[in-house]
């Protein structure tokens, strides 16, 4: 059988289902993955040392041969091989700990390399160093004698084990390696070789030619991902035939002054080049961020209007009920004094208002549509739908996203989120868009105050939400579970549901909401928080998104350490919405140094994107929304954060390629489509 690169590792020399196991848990399946296992850090044994020289502490390797082995026994349980070790300059002896089988390992008048820390027991020794028995002059050194690869690993494999199976794995497949790099991108950016980059990743020559194919592989890997992404885009661009809207019509002018507040620099400038490009008969592929509360919506109804006042439809998809609901009122509110009929689709509906609403659609009566993924259902027809909305599009699969713009005429696209995302991840993430930034806050807007708490401040911090609810406030506790676990011993939302209502908060009315909850039910729970009858809300973080009521002014997270900087953001940003001061507390014991950073820069800053930066620092950029969708999470060798400076040599190099479009890059963009396009993404 030939061999593949797509070949699971369970066959390679040297594994076997157990170590396949353990490799698979590392993400390691196939022999493909095992190449691009890049090592965490290596250490240079390649100067041997004169045993004669070596002193008390240092890290070594020397060469020397084996004159006597010996098992002694120390205490019950311990039991320890001796071999000594000369070179004509001095011996030295190597100890391995309740290991028998290493006496017989080492015979006598062998060559042996050794590598490990000098300590003193009486004489000089190496404790459980690392070993290379020197058989022939052409035998391999893999472990010592040279520059070594030190992985991350996971128990039960060690780095002898996987070392050696690498080096098996680059035995048989390197030479399947394709390298679709033209010799003109290679030596504008002295690229090496792709297998030799491959190899040196491993078993470097040097220092330096480590570092250099770990660039170069970085390179490459960014080189696709970007040709990936700038080429979706441009297939995109070319789909012109949109519509060409009209942007100086009565509704929009007139609407923005019947405001009751200015817009701020960053929505006017989100709103000139929302304008452009819908005035534009190419198609708008855009995307808004910005921090909650920072009026997205109102800039969304504007672009509404520059559809309706076109003549056109625009659709408004949100991720859940809840949301779509709010959008509808917030929406139906701002834009009902233009006169603009909005209507609203869920899931669940009446089978004769739903026929109302969907003769509405289809006819034109209905000018914006708003609603969940119930906007892409077959059974709705648009008579012209010329905008799409979609908000937290990362809730959403792209398969959804392109449903609902088929259900237009080329329409343009705008993509709210308001999960900040960091601008190194952003251009890449979403290259495929245009994007347009609020950072900014509507003046008037009191910063939340956040504090950090042990557990045994809980008392006080419910004594507190009493306090603020009997000034007129509401508040939420999130807890990260909604039952308690048994592997987990943490508080869970339905256990303290119960605590909380029947004990300390008897007095008020107190609600509970989760994902396992009925839509329809969820639905009356928040209504009641909306309306202001709940008063305190007790919830795991489905709260997350979106939901808006100016009255709630505390937050209480529990088993904080449970959440991530930018989840933790998200969670604070559903108080602080109204006009009173509102609080954020943040209550845990962990001491692990990564939770007390997050809660220190919660409570230092309210900026949503200096946290996104900070969050993608400390946990890389797989766990920030839509990067699954876009494949960053799918980078195996290059990380954004660290190979900053290369991706934009990439990116540049991706432009560069696509607009000249010479045959010698056609296997390359191949290769970026066969690594990055769905389906052809494994795991995730
Ligand atoms: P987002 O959708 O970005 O989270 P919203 O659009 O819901 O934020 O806006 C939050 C609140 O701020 C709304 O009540 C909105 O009317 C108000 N608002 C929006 N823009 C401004 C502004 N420029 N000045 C004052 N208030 C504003
Ligand atoms: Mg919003």
């Amino acid at each position: 059988m030939k061999n593949s690169l797509q070949d699971e590792v369970r066959y390679l020399k040297g594994v076997g289902p157990e170590r396949a196991k353990l490799l698979n848990s590392l993400g390691i399946e196939v022999t493909s993955d095992l190449l691009n296992y890049a090592p965490r850090r290596y250490e240079d044994r390649s100067n041997f040392r004169k045993i004669g020289g070596v002193k008390e502490g240092e890290h070594v390797t020397i060469e020397g041969e084996v004159k006597a082995s010996g098992l002694r026994r120390a205490r019950a349980r311990m039991e320890f091989v001796t071999v000594a070790f000369t070179d004509g300059t001095g011996t030295i002896y190597g100890v391995w700990f309740n290991q028998p089988y290493m006496k017989d390992l080492f015979k006598i008048g062998q060559t042996v390399i050794l590598s490990g820390k000098v300590t003193k027991y009486k004489k000089l020794q190496l404790q459980n160093p690392e070993y290379e028995i020197v058989l022939d002059e052409q035998y391999d050194l893999i472990n010592t004698g040279r520059i070594v690869p030190i992985y991350p690993l996971t128990e039960g494999i060690s780095q002898r084990v996987i070392r050696r199976i690498v080096k098996n794995c680059l035995d048989s497949y390197l030479d399947l390696i394709e390298d679709p790099v033209s010799e003109s991108v290679k030596s504008r950016r002295s690229l090496m070789d792709l297998k030799d980059a491959y190899y040196n990743l491993h078993f470097p020559e040097s220092v330096q030619k480590a570092k250099d194919a770990l660039n170069c592989l970085a390179f490459y890997e960014l080189l696709l991902l970007e040709l990936f992404i700038l080429g979706r885009r441009k297939s995109e661009a070319k789909k012109a035939g949109g519509v060409s809207h009209n942007i100086e019509g009565r509704l929009i002018a007139d609407f923005i002054k019947s405001l009751p507040f200015k817009l701020t620099q960053s929505q006017l400038k989100a709103l000139v080049a929302i304008k452009r490009d819908m005035a534009n008969c190419g198609r708008m592929n855009r995307l808004l961020q910005g921090d909650v509360g920072c009026g997205k919506t109102v800039v969304a109804a504007c672009a509404v209007l520059i559809a309706v006042q076109s003549g056109r439809q625009a659709a408004f998809m949100a991720p859940t009920e809840i949301l779509a609901e709010q959008h509808y009122k917030a929406l139906k509110n701002l834009l009902g004094k233009p006169g603009i009929k909005t209507c609203l689709v869920k899931g669940a509906m009446k089978e004769s208002d739903k026929k109302k609403v969907l003769r509405d659609i289809s006819s034109g009566s209905a000018d914006l549509i708003v609603g969940t993924h119930a906007l892409i259902q077959e059974a709705v027809t648009y008579k012209s739908l010329s905008l799409c909305i979609i908000d937290e599009q990362h809730k959403f699969g792209v398969v959804q996203r392109e449903k609902l713009i088929k259900k237009g005429v080329f329409p343009d696209t705008l993509v709210m989120t308001a999960t900040p995302i960091p601008r190194t991840l952003a251009i890449t993430v979403y290259g495929d868009m245009d994007v347009s930034v609020i950072d900014e806050m509507p003046a008037g807007r009191i910063p939340v105050k956040t504090y950090a708490v042990k557990s045994g401040k809980l008392r006080s911090a419910y004594n507190f939400i009493k306090k603020q609810v009997s000034l007129g406030g509401q508040a939420y506790i999130i807890y990260p579970l909604v039952e308690e676990s048994e592997k987990l011993s943490l508080k869970s939302a339905a256990k303290m549901y119960k605590e909380l209502s029947q004990g300390c908060f008897k007095e008020l009315k107190t609600g509970m909401i989760h994902g396992r909850i009925p839509a329809q039910e969820k639905e009356r729970i928040m209504d009641l928080f909306n309306k202001n009858i709940t008063k305190i809300l007790i919830s795991t973080s489905v709260i997350e998104v979106g939901i808006d009521n100016p009255r709630a002014t505390v937050m209480l997270i529990e088993h904080a350490e449970r959440f991530g900087l930018s989840q933790l953001h998200q969670l604070r940003g559903r108080v602080g919405r109204g006009k009173m001061q509102s609080y954020c507390i943040l209550c845990s014991d962990s001491n692990s140094e990564e939770s007390v950073k997050r809660a220190k820069a919660m409570v230092k800053t309210n900026d949503g994107f200096k946290l996104a930066d900070l969050d993608l620092k400390m946990r890389g950029p797989g766990e920030f929304s839509g990067t699954r969708q876009h494949g960053v999470s799918d980078l195996r060798i290059a990380d954004i954060v660290r190979d900053k400076s290369i991706l934009r040599l990439a990116r540049s190099d991706a432009k560069l390629i696509l607009k000249q479009n010479k045959d010698e890059y056609k296997k390359l963009i191949e290769a970026a489509e066969g690594r990055f396009s769905e389906g052809n993404k494994r795991d995730s």
